[in-house]
């Protein structure tokens, strides 16, 4: 079977129906695939987008895809939805949600993966994000909404990490979820179309509950922002700080760190999930846990001794 071109549009949508299937033949063509298209990818700047619902997600993915594309730049649009279904209508990536971008041909946009686990759907979009590399796409956005760890998962997909806020947001600081703003590389408080004043304020006081936090990267403080997806005010300016944020972690040597570490927590996620899969999934074990888990939780048996019984049973038939 030859290696699928993935420089042509309809090469590349069936590469990503590979990596998305669940077949294990699909799965062994995946990995020959993606072993294959190796060297071709890394080249993008990739970026995660993140907001609730309503934020203004797709009308700034479309705005801001737009004016990268007329830049001269290719840009690929991905999500990931734990909750996705596809036979739902509205879904992250939706091409109708972004107008502009989808009739673009310097542009591509896959909606998120569905009816997955949240390891799943980042694992698929992971493998998408290489081949999408391998295509040419020198720009990767990723958007996510706020659901569980979707957002510390994308943030660790990505090298720069976008929070959008709405303008009245500010006044409400406890309602941010603090792990958000410890993984932004910049926030931007978005819809300042509506009421500058307002957008500003807000834009203030994240400003300030970042300065609070230890910043992750000594050569970036994450800057806040105010735009509008609606008009594109603020888009250029944008792109200008994540073009500085790339020049500096480059520099000093960040940039590569982040995706060497990235790499390797992946790795390890990997690992830990075959392990566990392998786990449930021998008979011995799955015909003891049901039994184990309710002698631990009734205390009948230490913890410790339970998994030290079932952990044998594992490791004594491998
Ligand atoms: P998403 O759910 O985060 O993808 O948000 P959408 O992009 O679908 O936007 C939600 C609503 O806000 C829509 O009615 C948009 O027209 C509107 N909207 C999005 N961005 C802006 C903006 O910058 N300014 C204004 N005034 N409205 C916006």
């Amino acid at each position: 079977m030859p290696v699928l071109d993935v420089t042509t549009r309809a090469g590349l949508a069936r590469a990503i129906t590979l990596v998305e299937s669940k077949r294990e033949d699909h799965r062994a063509e995946a990995r020959e695939l993606l072993g294959a298209i190796m060297p071709r990818t890394g080249g993008a700047q990739r970026i995660g987008i993140t907001g609730v619902p309503g934020v203004g997600k797709s009308t700034f993915i479309d705005g801001f895809g737009t004016m990268l594309t007329e830049l001269g730049h290719r840009v690929a649009v991905l999500a990931v939805d734990p909750t996705s279904k596809r036979s739902r209508g509205s879904i992250l990536g939706d091409k109708t949600r972004m107008a502009r971008l989808s009739v673009d041909s310097a542009a591509f946009i896959r909606p998120s993966p569905a009816g997955d686990t949240l390891g799943g759907v980042s694992r698929k979009t992971r493998e998408t994000m290489l081949l999408c590399e391998a295509a040419g796409y020198d720009v990767v956005l990723v958007e996510t909404v706020g659901v569980g760890q979707s957002e510390t998962v994308v943030a660790d997909m990505v090298d720069f990490f976008l929070v959008l806020m709405l303008p009245n947001a500010g006044d409400d600081l406890q309602g941010i979820k603090k792990g958000v703003l410890e993984v932004a590389d910049l926030i931007a408080v978005n819809k300042a179309d509506i009421d500058e004043r307002a957008a500003k304020n807000a834009a203030r006081a994240y400003s300030n509950a970042l300065h609070i936090l230890e910043p992750t990267d000594p050569d970036w403080h994450p800057p806040v922002h105010t735009l509008s997806g609606h008009t594109g005010e603020g888009l250029k300016e944008l792109w200008d700080a994540i073009g500085v944020h790339r020049t500096k972690t480059d520099a000093s040597g960040s940039r590569a760190r982040r995706r060497a570490e990235q790499q390797v927590r992946w790795l390890d996620a990997l690992i830990e999930e075959g392990l566990a899969q392998g786990f449930a999934s021998r008979p011995q074990i799955s015909a003891r846990l049901a039994t184990v888990r309710r002698d631990v939780a009734e205390g009948r048996t230490p913890a410790s001794t339970a998994s030290d019984e079932l952990l044998t049973l594992f490791f004594g038939h491998t």
